[in-house]
C-alpha cells in the first residue's frame, strides 16, 4: 500500500467512527509563548483538554505536521543516525474530548491495525502503565490492562514505567497514563532467538513504538502536583512514516515511498550511493529528512533567521549542508534542488508545498550559499588556530568561538583537526558551551504560578471590536517571574475589550479601575491557550467586584490605522507588482507597520510611488469598513478573501473588507479609510532571497514625519545662508570642494619637492648608513612619495618619518633594498616594534612599511628608539 493510501485509510477509518477530519495545524506556532513548533498532534487542542474552550466536534481525527527539534521533545541528534526518528514527521491521531475513553480507544486502535491494515498480531506488543511510588503515587492502569487482556495474550502486554507510559506535554499542563503499541519487524529467525518483549523500549531499530494512546486525566500544576481534569480525554498519536515502514514490509522509514524518491534525487545530484557506506548513508538520511523540515517551515511562513524559530530552522538546514559537505563532497548549494521531488511526493496532502515551491527553492539556495561561504571562511580561521597552537591540542574556547560567532560546526572542527593530527580540547569546548547555555537560559526562563481561580466564568468573550470599555470581573490571576520583565501579573476577565496580540497586531494597553478608584495599568495583552491574558505590574488591592476596563484609545486608533493600511498595502502590491505577491509576515504597531512579501526584485522609485498613490487614493476614497463575523471559510474564499499560508483558521472566519480589499482577519480596523489620514512608505529592502520588506507609517506619525523633514530642510537652508534653492547650493559646495581638493594635492606635491631638498641636507651618516628620523607634516601618501623620491639613486638610506593626522599617529619607515639585505634590516618588523610607542601596529615590506596608532604623543619616543637599529 502506498503512503498516500495509508494516510487516507487512517482518516477514513476514524471518520467511520464518527470523527471529523480536520486539517493539520501549522507546524510553526505563532502567538504562543510556550512553544515554537508543534511537537505532537494534541498541541492545537490544548485549550479543549484544559477546559478553556469547548470543541464543536467531540471526536476529531487528522494528520499533524510535527517537528521535534527543541524543548521537551528533541530528536535532532538521533535523526539520520537511526532509521526511525525524524525532525519533521506526520502524526496520525484520533481524539475524544470528554467523549469516549479507554475502551473504544483501545478497541479501535486494535481493529485498525489488525483487521483493516492486516498487521500480523504476533508482531505486536502493547504496554500499560505500571504505577509509580514517587510523590505522584499513581496507580497501575488496571482499566487499560483489563481491556487489553480481552484482545491480546498476556505475554504481549508489557508493564511500563513512568518515563515510557505516562505522557506529559511539558512541565505543566494536561497529562495521563498511556498505552503504547510496538511492532517487531525482525526476521523470523531473529524473533526465535530473542523475544520481542525484551526489546520493547530498548532502542532497537526493528522493535519500535508506532502508536501511543494517551488517556488524559490530570493537569500537572506549577508546584508539581496533579489535579484531575474536569473531563477525561483520549489523545492518540501514530508515527505515519513508521506505519508506512511496517505496511510496506521494509526495515527503515527511509526505505518507504515517503523517502525513496528524495534519496534517489540526492544520489543523482551528489553522485553518492545509498546503502554502501555507513557515513554516506547517515548523510543522505540527514539531508532527506532535513529538507522536509525546512521546506515545511518556509511554507508555513517561517524563514531561517538569527533568532527564535527561524534560528532553529537555520540550524537544521546547516546540519544537512555540513553532512553533505563533509561526507558527500557537496561544495555547492544542492538542497534547494530537492524541492521538486518533495512537492511531487507530498504536495497532494500538503498543497502549501506546491504553492510555495519557488520561495522554498530561493530561500534554501541562498541559505546554503551563505553557509558554504561561512564554512570556507571557517576553514581559513581554523587553519590559523592550528598554526598558532603551541601543542597538538586545540584550545576548546577557541573552537567554541569559531562555533558561536561564525556558526562553524564543532564536529567539523574535530574532524579536520583529526585529519591534521591535532586533537580538540573537548572539555574546554563543553565548558564554554554550558556557560553560554546557562546565560541564555536564565535570560529566557519564566516561572509561572498556578492560576488563582476567583470565579468559574467560562464566557471570556472578546468585545473589543465594538467597545473600548466595559465592566468586567477578574476570573483568575497569577504571578509570573522572568529575568527579562521581572515580576508581572496575568489577569483573565470574564469578558474583555482588550485585543490580544495576534495576526501581527500588537496587544492593547490600558487600565483597570475599581469602584473605589484603585487603578492598575494593563501593559500588554496576549493569548495563551486561546484565552485573553492581560499583563500588569501589580494586582488591584481588592480582586473581587466589578472593574471598569478601559483600552488606551489613542494607541488603539493608531494601531487600527496601521492595520487597515496594511490591508490596502497588500492589495496595492498585488495590483502594482502582480498577484505573485504574497504576505510573508506583518507587524502592526501603533507607531508603524511592517509588511514582508514575496517578490523577486527591488521596487523602483516609480513602483513605490504607485503603491503609495494606490493606498492614498483609497484613503481619500473614504471606503467604509465592512465586516462579516463567523462565516464559513468557504463563503469567505468564494467572496475573494485572501487567506495566509501557515495561519490557523477555525471552521468559521471573520472577513474584513474595504472596497476591493478582502481579507480573513481577526484584527481591529478603522471605521472608514479616511481615518488613516495618509500613508507614507519609510523604507523598502530585502529580508531574504525573494522576500522584500516595506516599513510605512500612517495617521499622526505621517504628520511628525513631514514636520521633522521640513525642519531639517529649514535648518539646511539656514546653514546655507538662506539659500532659495538648497539643492543647487549643495551641488555648488560639492563642486567647490572637489576643486579645492585638487589644489591642495598639487600644493602638497610642491611642498614635498622642496622638502626633499631640505631633508637631504639633514641626513646623518651613522655606521655607513644615511639616516634621518624626523616628524614632518605630510599625509601618508605624501610621505610615501617623498621617501621613494629621496631613495632614488641611493643604496644606503634609512628613513623614519612620524606624522600626526586628525589626532592619529603614523610612522613610515623606508630602507634602501640593498641596505636592508646587507644589514639584515626589515622595515616591517621595525615599524611593528616601534608601533607600541604610538599604541598601534602595522607592517609592510622589508624596504617600506607603515604603522598607525592612536597616541601621537609617542611619535618622538619612536623617532628616538629607531636609532637602536643602526648599531
Ligand atoms: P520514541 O520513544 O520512539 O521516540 P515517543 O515516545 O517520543 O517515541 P510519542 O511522543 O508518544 O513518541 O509520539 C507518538 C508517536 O509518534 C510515536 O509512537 C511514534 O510512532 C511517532 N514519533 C515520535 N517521535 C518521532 C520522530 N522523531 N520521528 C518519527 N516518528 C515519531
Ligand atoms: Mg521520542
Amino acid at each position: 500500500m502506498n503512503s498516500k493510501d495509508i494516510r487516507k485509510q487512517f482518516l477514513q477509518f476514524f471518520e467511520g467512527k464518527g470523527h471529523k477530519i480536520v486539517p493539520s495545524a501549522p507546524m510553526v506556532i505563532k502567538d504562543d509563548p510556550t512553544l515554537l513548533f508543534t511537537n505532537a498532534g494534541m498541541n492545537q487542542f490544548k485549550e479543549y483538554f484544559l477546559g478553556i474552550n469547548k470543541p464543536k466536534n467531540l471526536r476529531i481525527t487528522d494528520t499533524q505536521k510535527c517537528l521535534r527539534v527543541s524543548g521537551k521533545h528533541n530528536d535532532l541528534e538521533e535523526v539520520g543516525k537511526d532509521t526511525y526518528h525524524h525532525t519533521m514527521f506526520e502524526m496520525l491521531g484520533n481524539w475524544s474530548f470528554g467523549d469516549y475513553f479507554k475502551e473504544e480507544a483501545i478497541a479501535w486502535a486494535w481493529e485498525l491495525l489488525t483487521d483493516v491494515l492486516k498487521i500480523d498480531k504476533d508482531s505486536l506488543y502493547v504496554s500499560v502503565f505500571e504505577g509509580s511510588n514517587d510523590a505522584d503515587k499513581l496507580e497501575k492502569d488496571n482499566e487499560a490492562f483489563d481491556l487489553w487482556r480481552k484482545i491480546v495474550p498476556e505475554d504481549r502486554i508489557i508493564m511500563g514505567n513512568k518515563k515510557d507510559n505516562f505522557w506529559e506535554m511539558g512541565d505543566q499542563g494536561p497529562c495521563g497514563p498511556c498505552s503504547e503499541i510496538h511492532v517487531d519487524i525482525r526476521s523470523k529467525e531473529d524473533k526465535e532467538k530473542v523475544s520481542g518483549a525484551s526489546l520493547v523500549n530498548a532502542d532497537h531499530p526493528l522493535v519500535v513504538e508506532i502508536w501511543n494512546l494517551v488517556f488524559m486525566q490530570y493537569n500537572r500544576k506549577a508546584d508539581g502536583s496533579l489535579e484531575p481534569l474536569p473531563a477525561k480525554h483520549v489523545d492518540t498519536g501514530m508515527g505515519f512514516e513508521r506505519l508506512c515502514m511496517v505496511l510496506q514490509n521494509v526495515q527503515s522509514n527511509y526505505d518507504t515511498d515517503v523517502f525513496t524518491p528524495l534519496i534517489k534525487e540526492i544520489e543523482i545530484i551528489t553522485n553518492a550511493e545509498y546503502g554502501k557506506d555507513d557515513e554516506v548513508d547517515i548523510a543522505i538520511r540527514v539531508i532527506a529528512d532535513h529538507i522536509r523540515a525546512v521546506a515545511f517551515s518556509i511554507a508555513d511562513g517561517q524563514l531561517p533567521s538569527n533568532t527564535g524559530a527561524g534560528y532553529v530552522i537555520r540550524r537544521i538546514l546547516r546540519r544537512a549542508v555540513r553532512y553533505g559537505f563533509t561526507f558527500l563532497g557537496a561544495k555547492e548549494p544542492f538542497m534547494y534542488r530537492l524541492a521538486n521531488v518533495l512537492t511531487q511526493t507530498m504536495g497532494d496532502a500538503f498543497p502549501e508545498l506546491n504553492e510555495q515551491k519557488q520561495l522554498i527553492q530561493n530561500v534554501v539556495k541562498e541559505e546554503e550559499h551563505s553557509f558554504l561561504k561561512t564554512l570556507d571562511q571557517g576553514l581559513v580561521l581554523l587553519d590559523n588556530i592550528i598554526k598558532s597552537s603551541k601543542d597538538k591540542t586545540v584550545d576548546g574556547t577557541k573552537a567554541f568561538e569559531l562555533y558561536d560567532t561564525f556558526g562553524f560546526p564543532i564536529d567539523l572542527t574535530a574532524l579536520i583537526l583529526g585529519e591534521k593530527g591535532f586533537s580538540l580540547d573537548e572539555a574546554g569546548f563543553e565548558k564554554a558551551m554550558q556557560e553560554q547555555k546557562k546565560r541564555s537560559k536564565s535570560a529566557s526562563e519564566i516561572s509561572k504560578q498556578d492560576w488563582n481561580i476567583l470565579a468559574d466564568d467560562k464566557e471570556q468573550e472578546f468585545i473589543g471590536y465594538d467597545a473600548l470599555q466595559s465592566d468586567v470581573k477578574i476570573v483568575k490571576h497569577r504571578k509570573i517571574t522572568s529575568k527579562k520583565d521581572g515580576v508581572q501579573y496575568q489577569l483573565v476577565f470574564n469578558l474583555t475589550p482588550f485585543y490580544a496580540e495576534g495576526g501581527g497586531q500588537t496587544g492593547d494597553k490600558g487600565y483597570l479601575e475599581s469602584a473605589d478608584g484603585d487603578v492598575v495599568y494593563i501593559i500588554d495583552t496576549k493569548k495563551e491557550n486561546n484565552e485573553t491574558v492581560h499583563f500588569a505590574k501589580n494586582l488591584p488591592q481588592k480582586l473581587e467586584g466589578t472593574f471598569r476596563a478601559v483600552v488606551d484609545a489613542t494607541q488603539r486608533q493608531r494601531t487600527e490605522a496601521n492595520h487597515t493600511a496594511t490591508h490596502l498595502l497588500h492589495q496595492a502590491l498585488r495590483e502594482v507588482l502582480g498577484s505573485h505577491v504574497e504576505q510573508k509576515g506583518s507587524a502592526v504597531h501603533s507607531k508603524y507597520l511592517r509588511f514582508d512579501f514575496s517578490h523577486f526584485a527591488k521596487l523602483t522609485v516609480e513602483e513605490l510611488r504607485q503603491v503609495e498613490n494606490f493606498v492614498n487614493a483609497r484613503i481619500e476614497g473614504h471606503l467604509p469598513f465592512e465586516e462579516q463575523r463567523n462565516i464559513p471559510m468557504q463563503t469567505a474564499l468564494d467572496a475573494g478573501a485572501l487567506a495566509l499560508f501557515g495561519e490557523k483558521y477555525g471552521d468559521t472566519v471573520r472577513m474584513v473588507k474595504f472596497g476591493q480589499s478582502v481579507e480573513l482577519c481577526g484584527g481591529t480596523h478603522v471605521k472608514n479609510t479616511r481615518d488613516i489620514w495618509h500613508f507614507k512608505i519609510r523604507s523598502e529592502g530585502a529580508v531574504a532571497s525573494g522576500i522584500r520588506r516595506i516599513e510605512a507609517i500612517t495617521y499622526d506619525a505621517v504628520k511628525d514625519f513631514y514636520f521633522e523633514n521640513n525642519r531639517s530642510l529649514y535648518e539646511i537652508k539656514d546653514v546655507l545662508g538662506n539659500a532659495q534653492d538648497p539643492v543647487k547650493a549643495v551641488v555648488n559646495l560639492q563642486e567647490e570642494n572637489t576643486e579645492l581638493k585638487k589644489q591642495i594635492a598639487s600644493l602638497l606635491k610642491d611642498k614635498a619637492k622642496n622638502l626633499k631638498g631640505d631633508l637631504a641636507k639633514e641626513l646623518q651618516e651613522v655606521n655607513g648608513v644615511q639616516f634621518l628620523a624626523k616628524k614632518i607634516d605630510l599625509d601618508a601618501a605624501g610621505i610615501k612619495d617623498l621617501s621613494f623620491e629621496m631613495g632614488q639613486n641611493r643604496n644606503d638610506l634609512f628613513l623614519l618619518f612620524g606624522t600626526e593626522q586628525n589626532g592619529k599617529a603614523l610612522l613610515s619607515c623606508y630602507i634602501s633594498k640593498e641596505l636592508a639585505a646587507v644589514k639584515n634590516l626589515n622595515a616591517g618588523t621595525i615599524v611593528r616594534e616601534l608601533g607600541k610607542h604610538i599604541q598601534g601596529g602595522g607592517g609592510g615590506q622589508p624596504f617600506f612599511a607603515t604603522a598607525g596608532g592612536k597616541n601621537p604623543a609617542g611619535i618622538d619616543k619612536a623617532l628616538e628608539a629607531v636609532k637602536g637599529y643602526l648599531k
